[in-house]
C-alpha cells in the first residue's frame, strides 16, 4: 500500500516522506487519499499506530495553521484507526510530540494513536 502513496510536497531528508514514497518500509494499517497510518517500529503500547498526512508539515501546530480541514481529517482518521484496532471503547491516547524538547524526532507531523493498556497522568 505504501508504495502507492504519494506526497504533494516531499521533503528529501524526511523519513516519513520516504515511507510515503515507498523508499522506507512500513506496516501500513490504513490509507486514504490524504493520510497514511502505519505501526510504530518501537511500540509503546499494544496498539501504537502513527497517522500522518501525505502533505509534509513539520508539526501539529504548523499543520493546523496551514490547513485546519486536513487537521480535522487527520484526527478523524485517528478515531478510525482506534476503532479498527479495537481500542475505541476502552480508551486510547492521541499524542502529537511537538518540538524536540517534547520528544519529537521526526519533523513530519504524526499522531501517535496508543491503546490497549492503561495510561498514567501526567505523561512521562
Ligand atoms: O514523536 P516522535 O517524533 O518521537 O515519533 C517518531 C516515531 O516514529 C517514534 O515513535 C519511532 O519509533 C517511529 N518510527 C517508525 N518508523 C521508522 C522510524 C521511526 O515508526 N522507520
Amino acid at each position: 500500500m505504501a508504495e502507492e502513496a504519494t506526497t504533494a510536497n516531499p521533503v528529501s531528508d524526511c523519513l516519513f516522506c520516504k515511507i510515503l514514497a515507498g523508499e522506507v518500509p512500513a506496516t501500513v494499517v490504513r490509507e486514504t487519499d490524504r493520510t497514511l497510518a502505519f505501526r510504530d517500529i518501537n511500540p509503546q503500547a499494544p496498539t501504537h499506530v502513527l497517522v500522518i498526512p501525505k502533505e509534509h508539515h513539520p508539526n501539529a501546530a504548523a499543520l493546523a495553521a496551514a490547513d485546519p480541514e486536513l487537521t480535522a481529517y487527520l484526527l478523524r482518521e485517528c478515531g478510525e484507526v482506534a476503532r479498527a484496532e479495537g481500542v475505541a471503547d476502552s480508551g486510547y491516547r492521541i499524542v502529537f510530540n511537538t518540538g524536540s524538547g517534547a520528544g519529537q524526532t521526526v519533523f513530519h507531523v504524526h499522531a501517535h494513536v496508543l491503546g490497549g493498556r492503561g495510561f498514567g497522568w501526567p505523561p512521562g
